[in-house]
């Protein structure tokens, strides 16, 4: 029996998911998943594992609402930011019928969990700058029910202007819900929209814990809006999506002093950031080193050197974007430890 007939249409022409890791290669150095380089340190408490844990830890939830500056109730909690990003459609779209729309070079997940639930999507490309087409957006609204915006933006790591996210509030409104997907907001504290949920009852936030917050591996997530979106959402997560461990873990990432820990995370790393940006501005190899409002620099490089290889047979994982960015030789480096800086920096030194 050919089991591949009974998968779902939709299903088979996909790929999985490209593992932010590589099976085997000691002494690699991993910049290729916008990870936090150093592995913050955390004890169990005792646990009771033979119970359910609570479907909505109440504890992480009050921590996260004081954290953002939210109420409790405007706030669900789940199994990374890519969870979230995938209820929301499961909550308010039609399947077959239905779209999302995103503005491509953007985060990769807003496409396949559409693909994937059979929802349509519709692209609107960013501007040279990388910025919203507001323009193109209203003439492509009809049956939009969800509009996805990275800022800072992955892969290019800068901001969406904050004028442009207002407008696109008031032409979506009544319309279709604007998700501000804001899982690096901490390298750039200033610029997140989460304020604007009074005036904006189609606006929707996703944050997590997985960049700044160094936790990458606990896979835990927010979405925050107002409480008739979060009503849905809890109407379609699953019934226990946080394990106990992974809850008293971000609880205690939560506490005072792991908000601290992260706020020192986000300075060294913003001060590392500007230092490994004008090493890189310098080499003959660099054609152009993008700013950046995030923990990753996007760098062009010269066309006629297979930098991404390269630095892969070297054991440094860089992630290629030139296929989702659409221009040769751009790639998406993590800022990691200042020495998987360094091996970077002489690894592009010695390419002839
Ligand atoms: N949004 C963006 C823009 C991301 O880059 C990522 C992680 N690569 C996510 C969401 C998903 O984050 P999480 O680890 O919380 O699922």
């Amino acid at each position: 029996m050919d089991i591949n007939q009974l998968v779902r249409k939709n299903i088979q022409k996909l790929t999985p998911y490209q593992s932010a890791r590589r099976i085997g290669g000691n002494g690699d150095v991993w910049l290729n998943a916008n990870e936090y380089p150093v592995a913050p340190h955390f004890e169990l408490t005792e646990q009771t594992l033979n119970r359910y844990p609570e479907p909505q830890p109440e504890k992480v939830i009050q921590r996260y609402a004081q954290y953002a500056g939210v109420q409790p109730d405007q706030l669900i909690v789940s199994r990374g930011a890519d969870e979230a990003i995938e209820l929301l459609m499961r909550a308010f779209c039609e399947p077959e019928k239905d779209s999302i729309l995103y503005c491509p070079p953007t985060y990769g997940m807003y496409q396949v969990s559409a693909e994937t639930l059979g929802i349509k999507t519709k692209t609107v490309p960013t501007k040279a700058d990388w910025q919203l087409d507001l323009k193109r957006i209203e003439q492509h609204l009809d049956s939009v029910k969800l509009i996805y915006v990275c800022s800072p933006n992955n892969p290019t790591g800068n901001l969406i202007d904050p004028e442009d996210i207002k407008a696109l509030l008031n032409i979506a409104n009544n319309r279709a819900l604007v998700v501000i997907d804001e899982a690096y907001i901490e390298f750039s504290p200033d610029s997140t929209v989460v304020s604007w949920l009074a005036n904006y009852p189609n606006l929707v936030v996703l944050r997590t814990l997985s960049k700044a917050f160094a936790l990458a591996g606990l896979r835990c997530g927010f979405t925050i809006a107002n409480k008739p979106v979060i009503d849905a959402l809890q109407k379609v997560i699953a019934p226990y999506p946080l394990a106990t461990p992974v809850a008293d873990i971000a609880a205690q990432a939560l506490s005072k002093d792991g908000i601290n820990a992260m706020k020192l995370h986000v300075i060294n790393l913003n001060k590392q950031k500007e230092k490994f940006a004008n090493s890189l501005a310098q080499l003959s190899v660099v054609e152009k080193v993008y700013p950046s409002s995030s923990n990753y620099l996007c760098v062009k490089f010269q066309d006629n050197k297979d930098v991404f290889n390269i630095l892969w047979n070297k054991g440094i994982i860089l992630r290629d974007q030139s296929k989702s960015i659409g221009e040769n030789n751009m790639i998406r480096i993590t800022i990691g430890t200042q020495a998987e800086c360094e091996a970077v920096l002489s690894a592009l030194k010695a390419i002839k």
